[in-house]
Protein backbone atom coordinates (compact mmCIF):
# COMPACT_ATOMS: atom_id res chain seq x y z
CA UNK A 1 0.00 0.00 0.00
CA UNK A 2 1.38 3.31 -0.77
CA UNK A 3 2.52 5.53 2.28
CA UNK A 4 1.37 8.82 3.48
CA UNK A 5 3.64 11.68 3.96
CA UNK A 6 3.07 15.29 4.03
CA UNK A 7 5.12 18.07 1.74
CA UNK A 8 7.85 19.69 3.13
CA UNK A 9 6.95 22.56 1.50
CA UNK A 10 2.98 23.32 1.55
CA UNK A 11 1.93 20.14 3.63
CA UNK A 12 -0.35 19.43 1.21
CA UNK A 13 -1.08 15.16 2.03
CA UNK A 14 0.34 13.29 -0.30
CA UNK A 15 0.86 9.26 -1.06
CA UNK A 16 3.04 7.42 -2.93
CA UNK A 17 4.15 4.12 -4.00
CA UNK A 18 7.36 1.85 -2.77
CA UNK A 19 8.78 3.11 -6.34
CA UNK A 20 9.00 6.24 -5.13
CA UNK A 21 11.12 5.86 -1.91
CA UNK A 22 13.95 8.04 -1.97
CA UNK A 23 13.17 9.22 -4.91
CA UNK A 24 13.10 13.04 -5.74
CA UNK A 25 9.61 14.20 -6.87
CA UNK A 26 7.64 17.43 -7.75
CA UNK A 27 5.01 18.02 -5.45
CA UNK A 28 1.79 18.02 -7.46
CA UNK A 29 0.39 20.67 -5.33
CA UNK A 30 3.40 23.61 -4.84
CA UNK A 31 5.32 21.91 -7.93
CA UNK A 32 8.42 22.07 -5.70
CA UNK A 33 10.82 19.22 -5.77
CA UNK A 34 11.58 17.28 -2.20
CA UNK A 35 12.80 13.61 -1.41
CA UNK A 36 10.08 10.93 -1.12
CA UNK A 37 9.93 9.67 2.22
CA UNK A 38 10.29 6.01 2.69
CA UNK A 39 8.38 4.59 5.58
CA UNK A 40 10.84 4.05 8.18
CA UNK A 41 11.86 7.96 8.18
CA UNK A 42 8.06 9.08 9.27
CA UNK A 43 5.65 8.37 11.69
CA UNK A 44 2.36 7.35 10.04
CA UNK A 45 -0.72 9.77 10.93
CA UNK A 46 -2.49 8.30 13.92
CA UNK A 47 -5.51 9.86 13.08
CA UNK A 48 -8.98 8.47 11.80
CA UNK A 49 -11.16 8.95 9.24
CA UNK A 50 -14.73 8.95 10.11
CA UNK A 51 -17.41 8.05 7.60
CA UNK A 52 -21.02 6.95 6.93
CA UNK A 53 -22.10 3.88 5.83
CA UNK A 54 -23.62 3.90 2.25
CA UNK A 55 -25.66 1.10 3.53
CA UNK A 56 -26.72 1.51 6.95
CA UNK A 57 -26.10 5.17 7.44
CA UNK A 58 -24.24 4.51 10.82
CA UNK A 59 -21.12 6.34 11.30
CA UNK A 60 -17.98 4.46 10.89
CA UNK A 61 -14.24 5.02 11.59
CA UNK A 62 -11.19 3.78 9.66
CA UNK A 63 -7.50 4.18 10.76
CA UNK A 64 -5.04 5.46 8.51
CA UNK A 65 -4.12 1.69 6.93
CA UNK A 66 -7.43 1.54 5.69
CA UNK A 67 -7.59 4.17 3.88
CA UNK A 68 -8.55 3.73 0.15
CA UNK A 69 -9.28 0.28 0.92
CA UNK A 70 -12.40 -1.51 0.49
CA UNK A 71 -14.33 -3.17 3.61
CA UNK A 72 -17.09 -5.05 4.54
CA UNK A 73 -19.54 -2.36 6.68
CA UNK A 74 -18.69 -4.52 10.66
CA UNK A 75 -22.34 -4.38 11.40
CA UNK A 76 -23.49 -7.62 10.45
CA UNK A 77 -27.20 -6.77 9.24
CA UNK A 78 -25.59 -4.47 7.08
CA UNK A 79 -21.89 -5.91 5.85
CA UNK A 80 -22.10 -3.10 2.83
CA UNK A 81 -18.71 -3.52 0.94
CA UNK A 82 -17.85 0.07 1.09
CA UNK A 83 -14.65 2.23 0.07
CA UNK A 84 -13.05 3.86 2.86
CA UNK A 85 -12.33 7.68 1.73
CA UNK A 86 -9.03 8.53 1.36
CA UNK A 87 -8.78 11.49 3.75
CA UNK A 88 -7.27 14.28 0.82
CA UNK A 89 -4.22 12.14 0.30
CA UNK A 90 -2.82 13.40 -3.52
CA UNK A 91 -0.64 10.14 -5.19
CA UNK A 92 2.62 10.98 -6.27
CA UNK A 93 2.68 9.60 -9.84
CA UNK A 94 5.30 11.70 -11.64
CA UNK A 95 7.92 10.19 -12.77
CA UNK A 96 11.25 10.52 -11.05
CA UNK A 97 13.83 12.33 -12.57
CA UNK A 98 17.39 11.18 -13.86
ZN1 LIG B 1 3.83 20.96 -2.00
ZN1 LIG C 1 -23.47 -0.53 7.04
Amino acid sequence: MPLRFECPHCETRLSAGKEFFHTVSNCPDCGKEFMVPAPQDIKLPTDEVKFVCPGCRRKLSASPEQFGTEMPCPFTDCEEILMVPDAGYKPIDIPPKG
